[in-house]
């Protein structure tokens, strides 16, 4: 599993990048993205980083299989 941001609802704040512990946070053609094949879901601490610090409501969501 992994999370996914919704590039409509993303500022490009860039708050989550330096938080997520597996660098699957990139910046790439102008916008950020989550690489699904390194995403862990921060399992580690039980629910991810990345979305407790996105100040966008539903910008970071679990990636649809
Ligand atoms: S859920 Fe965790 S591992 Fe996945 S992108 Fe967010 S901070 Fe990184
Ligand atoms: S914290 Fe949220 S709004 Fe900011 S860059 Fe990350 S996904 Fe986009």
């Amino acid at each position: 599993m992994a999370m996914a941001i919704d590039g409509y609802e993303c500022t490009v704040c860039g708050d989550c990048e330096p938080v997520c512990p597996t660098g699957s946070i990139v910046f790439r053609d102008d916008h950020y993205a989550i690489e699904a094949d390194s995403c862990n879901e921060c399992t580690d601490v039980g629910e991810p980083r990345c979305l407790g610090v996105c100040p966008v409501d539903f910008c970071i969501q679990p990636l649809d299989d």
